[in-house]
């Protein structure tokens, strides 16, 4: 079956809402630019699966669900349009662009996209089942809630050793648990981890269920040289093997680089004119809701400009 076409071509469409996206639409809708947000999933983005947000300004906590909830309020008051879609392609076109969905195509002179990264999963017993009750993807956002309590990292690279030592000052021990016998990370981090009394290694191991009724009680490892298996007691188990951007739909637009994180100027603009890119998605150092949400307003001005400046040609062409 055919999908089915939409007429209306929109100044501005914004993929994904979370707190990058949301923001974008916030300020485009509030410049009076015709604003729609697709989304696959709910409103908030990983926000949803954040139980507390303490590291957001104006807020000296926030359940992640309730902000997301905020948010959305805040990015349709001013007429954002908001519809439910799995975007699957962009055609870039002088004019305007076609956002394909699964079964519609939408139309608009400006694109945002904010469809974030995900972390990557083991695929392990208990852990989806555990996720945000001991099993964690986030040090800054949960590291707080593991006072005195013994934590497990896994992972060898920047992250699981840079988010490993960031979490000794929450825990009474953390133990990193790598899959090979040497880091990955830079040596600058794997000398304060090793020069940190509260870091521990087991080297050549992984894990192979996370076990707990409510909340994470133990690991299930195995050493991958011996076969040896063992369970390590642990509160909390924060998991870097790496992140995997939301970005296959925009590959042939050539705006990622060779890992697929989208690449943008200071403007989030990409290298093709138009189409604006925020939050975890983008090639980016630091991935946060406050990052996200600079992102978001920088890319809506940013659109502002460009929808007017494309509005001007168009109607001067229509002179001609
Ligand atoms: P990463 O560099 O891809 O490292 C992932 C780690 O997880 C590796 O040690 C890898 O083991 C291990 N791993 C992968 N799959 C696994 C599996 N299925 N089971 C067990 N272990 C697995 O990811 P990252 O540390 O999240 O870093 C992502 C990017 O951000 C990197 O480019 C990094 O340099 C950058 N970053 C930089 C900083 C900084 O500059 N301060 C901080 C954080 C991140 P192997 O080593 O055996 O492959």
């Amino acid at each position: 079956m055919g999908k089915e076409i939409q007429d209306k071509i929109y100044d501005v469409i914004v993929i994904g809402s979370g707190p990058g996206g949301m923001t974008a639409a916030l300020y485009t809708s509030r410049s009076d630019l015709s604003t729609l947000i697709i989304e696959r999933g709910a409103p908030g983005g990983q926000l949803i699966n954040t139980a507390e947000v303490e590291n957001y300004a104006g807020f000296k906590s926030i359940k992640g669900p309730e902000l997301a909830n905020n948010m959305y309020e805040g990015a349709t008051q001013f007429g954002a349009e908001y519809t439910f879609g799995d975007v699957r392609e962009i055609i870039d076109g002088k004019e305007y662009k076609q956002i394909i969905t699964s079964n519609k195509i939408f139309k608009a002179r400006t694109i945002v996209i904010a469809t974030g990264a995900e972390h990557k999963k083991i695929g392990i017993p208990g852990e989806n089942e555990l996720n945000g009750r001991g099993v964690s993807y986030c040090a800054v956002c949960d590291g707080a809630f593991f006072r005195d309590r013994p934590l497990v990292v896994v992972g060898g690279g920047d992250s699981a050793v840079e988010e490993g030592t960031y979490l000794t000052q929450f825990a009474s021990k953390v133990t990193i648990v790598h899959r090979r016998d040497e880091l990955r990370a830079q040596q600058i981090l794997q000398d304060r981890a090793f020069n940190n009394d509260k870091v521990d290694f087991i080297w050549d191991t992984v894990v192979e269920e996370i076990e707990g009724e409510n909340n994470v009680d133990a690991l299930q490892l195995r050493n991958v040289k011996t076969g040896e298996v063992s369970e390590l007691p642990a509160d909390g188990v924060f998991i870097y093997i790496g992140l995997l951007p939301n970005s296959d739909a925009f590959l042939d637009l050539g705006i990622t680089d060779q890992e697929g994180w989208i690449v943008t100027d200071d403007h989030m603009e990409t290298s093709a004119p138009g189409i604006f890119a925020v939050g975890d998605v983008r090639q980016t150092v630091l991935r946060q809701v406050a990052t996200a949400v600079g992102d978001g307003s920088i890319a809506g001005d940013a659109a502002y400009t460009y929808v007017e400046s494309l509005k001007e040609d168009l109607a001067l062409k229509e002179e001609v």
